[in-house]
């Protein structure tokens, strides 16, 4: 036993005075060695994935309160996420999505019902199968599942209907295990303007808008600027007691006119303010010739349709569809999600950036080489390849997104 811990006692002075990972050049390596690196850092360091749209892929997949889950503990044949592919991937921490279309807000309640029964399914999905998930409410909690081999499911609610016109629901959601809220979807909604919504109905944030960020940062709920306008953006950040994240927003400077994604001006913004952006992986996202040429194949699809008198569900249409959509529009490549990342690193620091993939929520339109959870790996090689190191992935993967996310605890519980 002595000799043990002398042995032990030596050996990690050895390690520590070996060469730090940072030295070990992975620009020179094969393709086939770099992908083993990379696999190597994606299962040894905490991945988190800023959004996933799992709740809603198990809402539309039927599940109600008396059937059964839709069961992600194995391989599906559909979808972008289960449990085996995650593993393969290396992801520990995809942030569930708690998604509330926008039409929920026109019924009084609905928003917030369908908040309620979404948390409940991911709940439902930690307790069915507890040797392989677990619910997350803290960056504690994350390293603590990890430890164990589990894969965590903290949660974030995608647009800030939910908390309906009641500031008080903003502390009951956090009580629920919201650890972000969307300001906004699809269409502005109390809060404030939303990107796809050109009305302007406050110009930005509401009054209300200004009251519920207050109240995040009191009660420690990350505010996620992702789907707000840019005014929307500005005034958050100008109120914020902490940082924010963008829980899955590209770089629109590869997107001019997208202004889901997030400018140069935002980016620096955020940055100043401490923050991470995390970079969204679905095609239009990330390739606005992508998203030009889905458009023209939408439509030519359209016409087909009419003039063959078949509708999109025949098998006959199908074929056609997906024959005729990767001839006319190759999806981009991995290396454009890459490019995103070296943008935010170039303009203001590799701290402010992470992923936010959107798997289960992009449909058919995600890049060759990152098609689903199991691929991350690809990802990371081809950082490496960019002459990134392990110190970088490791902030981009998960650092960047926990300082974030402590700061506003350590807020919350001076509040
Ligand atoms: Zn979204």
């Amino acid at each position: 036993m002595k000799n043990f811990l002398l042995f032990s006692f030596f050996a990690s002075l050895i390690i520590a005075c070996s060469p730090a990972e940072e030295t070990i050049d992975y620009t020179t390596m094969t393709d086939e060695e770099r992908l083993k690196a990379a696999t190597e850092i994606a299962q040894s360091t905490i991945m988190v994935d800023g959004h996933v749209d799992l709740p809603y892929r198990m809402k539309v997949g039927g599940f109600t309160l008396q059937r059964e889950i839709l069961d992600v503990s194995v391989r599906t044949p559909d979808g972008n996420f289960d449990y085996p592919r995650a593993k393969e991937g290396g992801l520990d921490a995809p942030f569930m999505s708690i998604y509330i279309p926008a039409s929920n807000q026109k019924i009084p309640g609905a928003s917030k019902a369908l908040a309620d029964s979404l948390i409940l399914m991911t709940e439902r999905l930690a307790a069915t199968f507890p040797d392989k998930f677990a619910m997350a409410y803290s960056p504690a909690d994350i390293e603590e599942n990890f430890a164990k081999g589990l894969i965590s499911l903290p949660m974030g609610m995608e647009n800030g209907a939910g908390i309906e016109d009641d500031l008080a629901n903003v502390e009951y959601f956090h009580k629920r295990g919201i650890r972000y809220i969307t300001l906004t979807h699809g269409t502005d909604n109390l809060i404030g303007d939303a990107s796809y919504d050109t009305t302007g109905t406050y110009g930005g944030l509401s009054e209300f808008g200004e009251k519920v960020v207050a109240e995040m940062n009191r009660v420690g709920i990350m505010v996620d600027l992702s789907h707000v306008s840019d005014n929307t953006f500005r005034d958050a950040l100008a109120i914020t007691k902490v940082p924010v994240i963008a829980s899955h927003s590209s770089v629109r400077k590869f997107t001019p006119g997208f202004e889901r994604n997030m400018s140069d001006e935002l980016i620096q913004a955020m940055a100043k303010n401490g923050g991470v952006m995390m970079i969204n992986f679905g095609g239009s996202f990330i390739d606005s010739a992508y998203a030009a040429g889905g458009a023209k194949v939408r439509e030519h699809i359209v016409n087909w349709l009419a003039e063959n008198n078949l509708s999109r569900r025949d098998s006959a249409a199908q074929a056609y569809i997906s024959e005729y959509a990767a001839a006319n529009n190759p999806f981009p490549t991995v290396q454009k999600v890459a490019d995103h990342i070296d943008h935010v690193k170039n303009l203001v620091g590799i701290d402010y950036v992470g992923l936010g993939s959107d798997f289960d929520g992009v449909g058919d339109s995600l890049p060759t080489g990152l098609k689903d959870v199991s691929m991350f790996p690809n990802l990371i090689a081809e950082l490496l390849k960019r002459g990134y190191s392990k110190e970088d992935i490791e902030k981009i993967c998960y650092k960047n997104v926990f300082r974030v996310w402590k700061a506003v605890e350590d807020f919350a519980a001076k509040s």
